[in-house]
């Protein structure tokens, strides 16, 4: 057999592709057989682990890449960078642990989420981003058709699921209690990132039950990261230094997405 067709039969793609300029570089260096044969590896290995990360990327949906090292870390001084820095980490990934982004509009909770859903996907962990609203829409939905366990399952599956944006839509009894069938589920099995805009002590009135927000925090915060952002909205920085919103309260400042 020749070694394309040796190539294609082990599937070393990447090899085969970068073949001639390996060998070529191989030469002009004067490596010898092992460092030779590391760098022939290597090239498949680097290959496989670029196209696993593409496909986990797109398996994921996020709605945008951000990553940590885009983060402005100056202009929001209340994140603990060495906090970020250990999450980026993933041990909580490993350990099953949640993490809770909650803060106002435009301080870059999701951007964080996002961030660290990319260092997953990155590490090989399977990941999944849904906004509330969808997330609450496909559970009802599976209801209604008689597939709510399947579609659980399916959401089980991922390692990493980024549920964001709590608190904007207050939820119906029924969608509340599909939220924490889901939480419980993923309970010491998988980790969840969640972003809000309301804090804990407005959970009763954002699932409408105070019984079910007890219940759903006792299984988040069981095992889980609180990163209480207080500051300035990132997307209102240059309308602020403008001039343009002092006037505003800080509540009411409004916001563009
Ligand atoms: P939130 O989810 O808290 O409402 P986002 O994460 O959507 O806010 O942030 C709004 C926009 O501002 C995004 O484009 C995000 O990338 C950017 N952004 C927010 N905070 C920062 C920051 N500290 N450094 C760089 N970009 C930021
Ligand atoms: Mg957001």
């Amino acid at each position: 057999m020749n070694l394309d067709s040796l190539l294609q039969k082990l599937k070393m793609e990447h090899l085969q592709l970068g073949l001639d300029s390996i060998c070529e570089h191989a030469a002009k260096q004067e490596l010898d057989y092992r460092a030779f044969l590391t760098q022939a590896l290597s090239e498949e290995w680097h290959g496989r682990h670029q196209k696993g990360f593409e496909s986990r990327l797109k398996q994921a949906r996020l709605p945008w890449v951000k990553t940590v090292e885009e983060f402005d870390f100056t202009f929001q001084p209340s994140i603990d960078r060495k906090l970020i820095r250990e999450l980026s980490g993933l041990g909580f990934i490993e350990r099953n642990e949640n993490v809770v982004l909650l803060g106002p509009p435009g301080v870059g909770k999701t951007h964080l989420a996002i961030a660290l859903a990319v260092k997953a996907a990155e590490a090989g962990h399977r990941v999944m981003f849904l906004p509330l609203d969808k997330l609450l829409s496909t559970l009802l939905k599976a209801k209604q058709e008689n597939r709510l366990e399947r579609q659980l399952q399916l959401l089980i599956y991922p390692k990493l699921l980024v549920l964001d944006e709590i608190g904007y839509l207050p939820m119906s009894r029924e969608e509340a209690s599909l939220f924490f069938r889901l939480v419980n589920r993923r309970y010491e099995r998988a980790s969840t990132i969640l972003t809000s805009n309301k804090s804990f002590i407005d959970w009763g009135d954002v699932f409408g039950d105070q019984a079910i927000a007890t219940a759903i925090l006792d299984r988040l915060l069981h095992h889980s990261t609180t990163l209480n952002i207080k500051g300035d909205s990132y997307r209102l920085k240059d309308k602020r230094k403008a001039g343009m919103l002092t006037s505003l309260p800080e509540e009411e400042t409004p916001t563009t997405t």
